[in-house]
């Protein structure tokens, strides 16, 4: 099994964190997650030795030895440039962590009863990466947050099964109805580190006036 822990840098199950669960697990560190470079990048983690190696392998055109390519690879080697943001950054991601739990915290109380907010389990570490809502009337909702100046994303607009990139495998509208049905009532709000108590007050009051 390989994680998909793209946006949960930090986060855990049990104590367990993200990237413990299987083989391995990816993080990236695009600008926008949670341990962001200022450009592309991204890790793989593992606790795999024969694994670990091919994957170093890989990500040097295939090549362990100088000049010797013993498998097909690719450049995926991260940049120096962004390995020395992120080393510096490092150091400020659990205090970064915390802010967004905090802004969390407080939509989670702010906006109880008027739209689902995201549930946690017993045992779970969020890091809410997006914080995001699921209501019924979403489009309805973003236009009125737009008009107030507060802005919100739909994450993500088109479930995989009807990208036009995997139409080859013969899915349509209907065959996965509880994505379908995610992508057309979910909305994100503003979590990140950043963001004042004001602007998150701007946020909620938003949210509440639309629903009256
Ligand atoms: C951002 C993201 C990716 C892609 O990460 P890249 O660094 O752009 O390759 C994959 N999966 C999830 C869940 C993401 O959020």
């Amino acid at each position: 099994m390989i994680e998909d822990a793209a946006q949960a840098i930090g986060a855990a199950v049990d104590g367990r964190p993200a990237c413990s669960v299987g083989t391995a697990g990816c993080l990236s560190f695009f600008p926008s997650k949670n341990l962001g470079a200022f450009g592309d990048g991204g890790m793989v983690l593992t606790g795999d030795e024969d694994f670990a190696a091919a994957l170093r392998m890989i990500k040097n055109h295939g090549s362990e030895q100088r000049y010797r390519h013993s498998r097909v690879g690719i450049n995926g080697r991260l940049d120096a440039l962004q390995a020395a943001v992120l080393r510096v950054k490092l150091r400020r991601l659990d205090g970064w962590m915390r802010r967004r739990q905090e802004n969390a915290r407080y939509y989670d109380q702010e906006l109880a009863g008027l739209v689902r907010t995201p549930p946690v389990r017993d045992g779970y570490l969020h890091v809410y990466n997006q914080y995001s809502i699921l209501t019924d009337r979403r489009d309805r909702l973003a236009g009125h947050l737009k008009e107030r100046g507060v802005p919100s994303v739909v994450y993500y607009p088109v479930p995989l099964h009807l990208q036009p990139a995997f139409a080859g495998l013969g899915y349509g509208r209907g065959d996965f109805p509880v994505s379908e049905r995610a992508s057309e009532r979910i909305l994100s709000l503003p979590v990140f580190p950043e963001l004042t108590e004001q602007e998150r007050e701007a946020v909620a009051r938003g949210v509440r006036s639309f629903f009256g």
